[in-house]
């Protein structure tokens, strides 16, 4: 499902396919994914893309005359690229562009979400400023990580997927920063040291561009949950061997959602110094 990552490559994408020309039209279906928004209001979209922005696992088009719209992909959305004849599975909205091509959002379980609004209020809208900073659009470092992760009192893995602290990451890329950070899923925020907190951006940093450079060369983004290749290190690898140590890796649920975890490479307490530091450069290698 999609997170940071697949929001930015789908971005890109959208930006690619709509650069030079003009949605001549838009349409939609009156589905769920409009939440109780005016579905009809979709069809007032036209004209150029101004900008896309993504913030979290949101993007915000702004095109011509203030028309703007917030989408997000739920957990099966994804925006494709057809010839106007094409026909496409569970396609719920479309942009018709002026080169005759249609962009359609196609959505099988309509847990995706959009909503039109002017252009200029988007980021006034109750879902974005709940958001917490964006790691890839702000950019992180260790301050900033600790600022927004480290008074919470929920589990590591859960305040790392908490929206409202830092936008985009989700179940997949949680389980890789800490398994790349050598930290334990269920730590407290509040006792990681320095040199932790340092591994765990790094972490954060390393397995969004990881999940960045996966998905960059495909013309439409893939979901794991849908047959997609497994390229990450110990997230749906439950019950194998860990990459690193050939530990069993393992599963535990936090949430609601499963965490994979690596017992081993995954101390469950802070790790004693030289521990730490060789995991770092076990880290640094891969
Ligand atoms: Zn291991």
């Amino acid at each position: 499902m999609p997170e940071l990552p697949e929001v930015e490559i789908a971005r890109r994408h959208l930006v690619h396919w709509l650069d030079g020309r003009r949605v001549v039209k838009a349409d939609a279906d009156d589905t769920r994914i409009f939440r109780g928004a005016r579905w009809k209001d979709f069809a007032s979209l036209r004209g150029r893309l101004l900008s896309l922005e993504r913030r979290g696992k949101y993007l915000l088009f702004s095109f011509e005359e203030d028309r703007g719209l917030l989408a997000h992909l739920g957990m099966s959305g994804r925006f494709v690229r057809r010839s106007p004849d094409a026909t496409v599975p569970y396609s719920r909205a479309r942009f018709h562009l002026d080169s005759e091509e249609v962009i359609h959002f196609a959505d099988a379980r309509m847990l995706g979400r959009m909503e039109t609004c002017p252009a200029s209020g988007l980021h006034a809208l109750a879902p974005i400023q709940a958001l917490g900073f964006d790691p890839l659009a702000d950019g992180l470092d260790v301050a900033r990580l600790r600022d927004a992760v480290g008074d919470s009192k929920q589990e590591l893995k859960v305040a790392l997927m908490d929206q409202g602290r830092v936008a985009g990451l989700g179940n997949i890329h949680a389980a890789e920063a800490l398994f790349r950070a050598g930290l334990h899923p269920s730590r407290p925020p509040g006792s990681l040291t320095d040199a932790e907190w340092k591994r765990l951006a790094r972490g954060v940093r390393v397995a969004l561009d990881f999940g960045l450079r996966e998905q960059q060369a495909e013309e439409e983004v893939r979901y794991l949950k849908e047959g997609g290749r497994n390229g990450f290190l110990v997230y749906g690898r439950a019950g194998t061997p860990c990459v690193r140590c050939g530990t069993t890796v393992e599963s535990v649920t936090q949430g609601g959602r499963t965490t994979h975890f690596c017992p081993s490479c995954q101390p469950s307490g802070p790790a004693p110094e030289s521990r730490g530091r060789r995991d770092a450069r076990i880290a640094r290698r891969r």
